[in-house]
């Protein structure tokens, strides 16, 4: 078993990397999607209390806040430009309406991020999860 993994009913396994990304961006165990990935905030929790998957391994790293910040910023953008154009708001009101969306976005958006991402480092086997891919537990690869 991976990583002194518990075994698992194949058919909790994800079928494709969309799936495992899918239960990670929910916040949701991406190896038997039984329970949560996080423990608190943006700290994922040890193993798996169902499946016993050490999340440890990952390395995220800067990668979550990447697609944090580019979404943010592609969302962004239609609202600073609209924002731009209603002259009757001030300057100072538009700053403080801009700073506080773009802040609660990039926190709204972190955490599905990280599991995503992490979700995809197990399916792929990479970081600490290498020899012991996803996908290859699922035999899809
Ligand atoms: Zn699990």
């Amino acid at each position: 078993m991976p990583h002194d993994a518990l075994p698992l009913d194949p058919a909790m396994l994800p079928r494709s990397a969309g799936s495992a990304i899918m239960r990670g961006i929910r916040g949701m165990c991406p190896r038997c999607g039984g329970t949560h990935l996080f423990a608190r905030g943006l700290k994922p929790v040890e193993r798996c209390r169902m499946c016993g998957q050490n999340w440890t391994l990952h390395a995220a790293d800067d990668f979550p806040p990447y697609i944090a910040i580019l979404l943010t910023g592609h969302l962004m953008a239609p609202v600073i430009i609209l924002l731009g154009k209603a002259e009757w708001i001030p300057e100072w009101a538009m700053m403080l309406i801009v700073l506080a969306l773009a802040a609660s976005l990039i926190a709204a958006i972190l955490r599905p991020a990280k599991g995503g991402v992490i979700a995809m480092q197990w399916w792929l086997g990479m970081q600490g999860f290498a020899g012991h891919s996803g996908k290859v537990e699922a035999g899809v690869a």
